[in-house]
């Protein structure tokens, strides 16, 4: 198929004209060509080449203007290639992006997943869908507008913003058709209070941890809880306990164990200390096994219901551990898969990752 790349009208010279008059010569029946005669095709547009070119305007039901533009080339059957032609289809698919990581948005569910908290926003990157309405199925739950062009380098950027409670769906239309979404989870703040206790025993095995560190842990809970879960953790209170037996060199999770009389069950009479307004107990200890084989140091931390004995050898990234245990209280138990790794909740102290996907953080905050 010809192509031809530039408007052209009276006054125009060239190849694309000459290729114009010949089209004209093939489509105008000859009595409605100038005098009743074919074109000279000689590359000039003339007085006679404008009065054909009108002539099949008004023939196709176009617009009569001598102008030969992108439809007038596209009813001789040329495709137009230049300035004003219609624009190419979108390379890819409409695709829903995370605007920063940790943020709350999980791409490996279909549909996409955005957790947004309620009166508060989230940015998202919308890409290949530079022409398409993006509408809010129920905006009374979430609304969507787009960050104003000159503020996004390369693509199209949405703001969403929670109104009530709930979920809901950012359509993507191509006129009638959805042809992407992205689910909503409108998320309440849910306040998780948190008691700390630095625990010794009376033969004076202690915790080396201090109070003085608290407050950088519960950062850290925060920067990952907060941005994906709508979680805040706050510090209820942190002090030194004292539990009034000799534990050993090990705290051991024992009462599991065949013939351990409850008086040495160790779990509960250090967790006998805690604080029964927390949400979250932590209690450090010097050195925790919760299995039948204390000398292998293979357990940094138990979580059990509201409760946690937290070793001083639990991994260097205290913060992040400490927040993987409140997950585990939040009902989200360990994943030890190899594409598993970047959660938060994988298994493995200090291997572990601190991203919160859409299954857990609806356990942790429904
Ligand atoms: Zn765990």
């Amino acid at each position: 198929m010809a192509t031809a790349n530039r408007m052209i009208q009276k006054g125009s010279t060239g190849a694309d004209v000459k290729l114009l008059q010949g089209l004209l010569n093939q489509k105008v029946p000859l009595a409605k060509l100038p005098q009743g005669k074919k074109l000279v095709e000689d590359g000039i547009f003339g007085s006679k080449t404008d009065a054909a070119t009108r002539t099949f305007q008004q023939m196709k039901g176009l617009k009569v203007d001598g102008i030969v533009g992108p439809k007038t080339w596209g009813a001789l059957g040329v495709t137009y290639t230049g300035p004003g032609a219609t624009p190419t289809p979108p390379a890819g698919k409409p695709k829903f992006e995370e605007k920063k990581p940790k943020d709350g948005f999980d791409g490996a569910v279909n549909p996409p997943w955005q957790m947004v908290p309620m009166s508060g926003q989230k940015t998202v990157i919308l890409k290949n869908a530079a022409n398409l309405t993006v509408v809010s199925r129920n905006p009374g739950i979430a609304t969507v507008e787009d960050v104003p062009k000159c503020f996004v380098h390369g693509g199209r950027e949405l703001i969403i913003k929670g109104r009530t409670k709930g979920t809901t769906w950012i359509d993507v239309k191509d006129g009638a058709i959805t042809v992407a979404s992205l689910e909503v989870a409108v998320k309440t703040k849910k306040t998780i209070q948190v008691s700390f206790h630095l625990v010794e025993d009376s033969a004076g095995h202690k915790t080396s941890r201090n109070t003085g560190s608290v407050d950088g842990w519960v950062r850290t809970m925060n920067d990952i809880f907060l941005p994906q879960a709508n979680i805040q953790v706050t510090k209820k209170r942190a002090i030194s306990v004292k539990v009034n037996k000799d534990l050993g060199t090990v705290v051991r999770f024992s009462s599991h164990l065949a013939g351990v009389p409850a008086s040495e069950h160790e779990w509960d009479l250090v967790t006998a200390k805690g604080d029964a307004a927390a949400d979250f107990n932590v209690f450090f200890v010097w050195e925790y096994e919760q299995d039948i084989n204390p000398n292998h140091d293979d357990t940094d931390a138990g979580t059990l219901g509201k409760n946690c004995i937290f070793e001083d050898h639990a991994g260097t990234n205290v913060g992040d551990t400490l927040a993987h245990e409140l997950g585990h209280t939040l009902g989200v138990n360990d994943f030890y898969g190899a594409t598993e790794k970047p959660l938060l909740m994988y298994g493995i102290t200090d291997q572990r990752g601190q991203k919160i996907p859409k299954a857990h953080a609806n356990t942790m905050n429904p």
